[in-house]
């Protein structure tokens, strides 16, 4: 209120002086001239301050990792702060996070170690995807008011120079989805299954995590190529789901009742493909149940990713070499190059109702250490984002 009173002081007190003088048909005295001066003089480094303030008045809330977390990780390993927004340099752009996504692989990138991608560095912005809006451009190929998608961080607003960030047409499909079909988890499912699951008409494909965002999206592609599709997943609310709105052909319920008589009476055949997210004991057991030439697509293990002990590999390996199967990682930047081709075919699948995405949207960034957890509880129903 005082700035700006200051502010108004400021503009008018010069046009004030004039306007008298001009009234009174007489020139401005020295005295005067020097006092306009002086205003106007500050007045334009207050207007120019002004312009930062505005940004700064919208402080970056961000995260930092502070902690490498042991077990599941808590709000102590990371930093809240509420910082001022940095003035951008030539190629840079300001971008304002709507949505930010929470992913089961950040709880990976906070380990020390050799990985697909750096850790994240302790006093660093957590990494994480999201879909945001240019506030500010400096940089040729994006406009103020253009939307994006990138790794934008645990924040509310982060500078760039651009690389990695890819605009994105709201008008296309609500932001949300750019996090989930057609962002890093319906990829994911699309190239996970496809080329590395590689189902065929008739298959049995089994994935496991199969009410989330990813393995959703799996047992669908897979009800569309023609599939017996069985999905295993925590909870009747979630089976009834995949089995009543995704049409699944049979759901297990993995934290109740005997898994192993249920694989038997779900998958009568056999398995070909099973697409795996989960891990530990359920990939074990899974595996004395493949067929010949069976496909185990290892997209994830998030039952380990916690796990203060070693990482518990699977001890029925040998049953891919009695039936020939083959047993193959991947990780989705690595077709990257064929995106835009599988979003658009996701885009036709779900315009003719065969492909459904379900989001799960927290409020407010200051949640972030909690809701992360919501994905090893299993809490998220949907693709995990929160609504900055
Ligand atoms: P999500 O499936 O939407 O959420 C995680 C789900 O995992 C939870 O809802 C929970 O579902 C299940 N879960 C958690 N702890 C479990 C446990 N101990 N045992 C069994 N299930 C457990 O998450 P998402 O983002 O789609 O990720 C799914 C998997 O894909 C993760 O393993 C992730 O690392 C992997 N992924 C891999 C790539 C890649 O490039 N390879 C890319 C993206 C994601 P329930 O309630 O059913 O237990």
């Amino acid at each position: 209120m005082i700035f700006l009173l200051a502010v108004a002081i400021q503009k008018i007190t010069p046009l004030y002086l004039i306007s008298i003088n001009i009234i009174h048909n007489k020139s401005l005295t020295k005295h005067e001239l020097s006092i306009c001066i002086i205003i106007v003089h500050f007045n334009l480094i207050e207007v120019k301050n002004y312009r930062i303030s505005t940004v700064k008045l919208a402080l970056n809330k961000q995260f930092k990792l502070i902690s490498r977390p042991i077990g599941l990780p808590t709000r102590d390993d990371f930093e809240y702060s509420e910082t001022s927004i940095p003035l951008l340099n030539e190629g840079e752009l300001l971008v304002k996070s709507e949505y930010i996504s929470l992913d089961p692989a950040m709880r990976g990138w906070m380990n020390e170690g050799k990985s697909y991608i750096p850790p994240v560095r302790l006093g660093d912005v957590m990494r994480a995807g999201g879909v945001g809006c240019v506030l500010e451009s400096k940089n040729g190929k994006f406009n103020k008011g253009d939307f994006v998608h990138g790794l934008l961080g645990v924040q509310s607003h982060s500078v760039s120079d651009g690389k990695g960030m890819t605009k994105i047409d709201p008008n296309l499909a609500p932001l949300p989805l750019y996090l989930s079909l057609f962002g890093l988890t319906g990829m994911t499912a699309y190239f996970g299954l496809l080329s590395i699951g590689e189902p065929k008409q008739g298959d049995t494909v089994l994935v496991s995590g199969a009410a989330g965002a990813t393995g959703s999206v799996v047992g669908q592609i897979a009800k569309i190529k023609g599939c017996h599709v069985v999905g295993i997943a925590g909870g009747q609310k979630k089976c009834d789901y995949i089995i009543n709105k995704l049409g699944f052909d049979g759901a297990i319920d993995y934290t109740s009742g005997n898994v192993a008589s249920a694989l038997k009476t779900n998958c009568p055949d056999g398995i070909d493909v099973f697409y795996d997210n989960v891990g530990g004991d359920i990939l074990d057991l899974v595996l004395t149940m493949i067929n010949l030439n069976a496909r185990v697509v290892i997209c994830g293990a998030i039952s380990q990713y916690n796990n203060t002990t070693p990482i518990k590999g699977p001890a029925n390996y040998l049953s891919l070499l009695v039936n020939r199967a083959k047993m193959q990682g991947f990780i989705v930047f690595d077709f990257a190059s064929q995106y835009k081709e599988a979003a658009v075919q996701m885009g036709q699948w779900m315009a003719e109702g065969k492909l459904k995405s379900k989001e799960h949207i927290v409020e407010g960034i200051e949640t972030f250490p909690e809701t992360l957890l919501m994905l090893f509880s299993g809490g998220n129903f949907g693709k995990l984002m929160i609504k900055v």
